[in-house]
């Protein structure tokens, strides 16, 4: 499989706030989508140039943006047993230390894409010695896990994700491993109330590899692996003030290869006799940042040249280009795919070269669940203190393949960075095992379990769910 990067590594600011400060239902009515064709962009968009979310506070934290949300509206919708709250609260206490541990654990064992053998076998071996029944190399994919829980007869089933992927060179600078701690966390955390409180429901955490590149939910996905679960939540970090979690949504996003097979020939004596691959390569690249300036603000093409034997005295007869397209939607995707495809397509025109292309996983945009996203916003800003913005994301993740599948909510929250050490930088690696950042880790991880337990208990609240999830996908 090859490496290439995925996710939350690049923030962006935009408006997209009603006055009520809804955050999913004001991007259900200002950017409506457009996976099954055509539409417009966003009106309004603002984008931020440099943000400096890690030392910003709350509002100095976008000057451009509208004044942030507020959610006590939906106070009403956390009306959940106190006692089934606490059981929820002091599980989570009782398990900070050793979830710190596994953090640091895994993070000291980076691992990349479909690699996470260390982080399989850590995470397996803790859900067993929780209760939890455990399936491992799930589904046939050798470091897929699930582990499952179920109370009672009947209830709902809760889905949670755990990412585990490093970042080739720069280990765990996109926070996996507290994304990992905090799918353990919700998992534990709701399997302790429906055990106390003896409520019917089950839980399962899938460990979902390879985010980082070659979408393993997508895999997943397509081997059922989703099938069971009424709902789904997992979280991500990014740089922002503590206590703060974003509802926005990211990017869709479709790796693309494209490999050119030229003709060796001496350089120096007979250079006519060859076709050059590297020249292909070159002609390729600037193809695609002379499109760069014609494509709208929300789009992206990025990417890196490989080559074989490439010495000067040789004609190259090969060269590989890996870029990423990202574009609002995954229509949006699919249109800018051929332009860059046409890029290519020309370059191995001027210099006589055959090419291949080659289509990986596509990473759908994320649909938040604006009901899940109503719940989870009240929970966190009254158990956890928090804030919600609607940030949107000029990163991708493969959990957006999720949301089309399964009403499914994909908080990211902010840990405290260095300036400049955004997602996929060395610093952010550092960032991610600081105790501050397991703070925040447990606070969302919080959120996020008392949602998955009053869903499992609260049948309109589900109902209005899977409605807002059919209007929507
Ligand atoms: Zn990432
Ligand atoms: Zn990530």
């Amino acid at each position: 499989m090859s490496q290439s990067a995925g996710c939350f590594d690049f923030l962006r600011g935009r408006r997209s706030l009603n006055k009520k400060g809804e955050v999913s239902a004001s991007a259900e009515s200002k950017q409506p989508l457009r996976h099954h064709g055509g539409g417009e962009v966003p009106a309004d968009p603002r984008f931020l140039s440099s943000c400096d979310f890690g030392i910003a506070d709350e509002n100095q934290l976008c000057p451009l943006l509208d004044p942030l949300p507020v959610y006590s509206q939906y106070d009403t919708v956390t009306a959940l047993d106190p006692v089934v709250i606490r059981t929820v609260e002091i599980g989570l206490d009782s398990l900070d230390r050793s979830l710190r541990k596994l953090s640091l654990t895994i993070h000291d064992h980076p691992e990349t894409q479909f690699e996470e053998r260390f982080a399989h076998d850590t995470l397996t071996a803790f859900m067993t010695l929780h209760g939890f029944e455990v399936t491992k190399h799930y589904l046939g994919l050798e470091t897929a896990w699930k582990a499952e829980f179920t109370q009672g007869k009947g209830g709902r089933v809760v889905g949670v994700n755990a990412e585990m992927d490093a970042l080739p060179g720069i280990g765990h600078a996109c926070g996996h491993n507290l994304v990992a701690i905090s799918g353990v966390g919700v998992a534990l955390a709701i399997k302790a109330a429906l055990q106390v409180h003896n409520i019917p429901g089950k839980v399962i955490l899938l460990g979902t590899p390879g985010e980082e590149g070659g979408g393993g939910k997508a895999i997943l996905i397509e081997l059922g692996g989703y099938k069971e679960m009424d709902f789904c939540l997992m979280s991500h970090p990014a740089p922002m003030p503590p206590r703060t979690v974003a509802l926005g949504t990211s990017l869709a996003k479709q790796d693309i290869t494209v490999k050119y097979l030229g003709h060796t020939a001496h350089a120096g004596l007979a250079p006519w006799e060859g076709k050059n691959a590297l020249d292909a390569a070159f002609l390729a690249y600037a193809n695609v940042s002379a499109l760069r300036q014609q494509m709208k603000p929300n789009q992206r093409v990025h990417g890196i040249m490989e080559g074989k034997n490439w010495v000067p005295n040789i004609i190259p007869d090969n060269a590989k280009l890996r870029f990423i397209t990202r574009a609002a939607t995954r229509d949006d995707v699919s249109e800018l795919r051929t332009r860059v495809r046409a890029c290519f397509d020309a370059a191995a025109l001027a210099t006589g070269c055959r090419h291949h292309i080659t289509l990986e996983h596509a990473y759908d945009e994320l649909v938040q669940n604006s009901v899940l996203g109503r719940i989870f916003a009240s929970f966190f800003r009254e158990r956890c203190e928090g804030n919600v913005i609607s940030q949107q994301f000029g990163a991708s993740t493969d959990f957006g393949n999720v949301t089309y599948e399964l009403p499914a909510l994909h908080p990211v929250f902010g840990i405290p960075t260095k300036p400049g050490g955004g997602n996929h930088t060395k610093q952010f690696a550092q960032s991610a095992r600081t105790e501050e950042a397991h703070e925040a880790t447990m606070l969302v991880t919080k959120g996020l379990a008392l949602t998955g337990v009053k869903v499992i208990m609260d049948d309109g609240l589900f109902k209005e769910i899977k409605e807002g999830f059919s209007k929507r996908v």
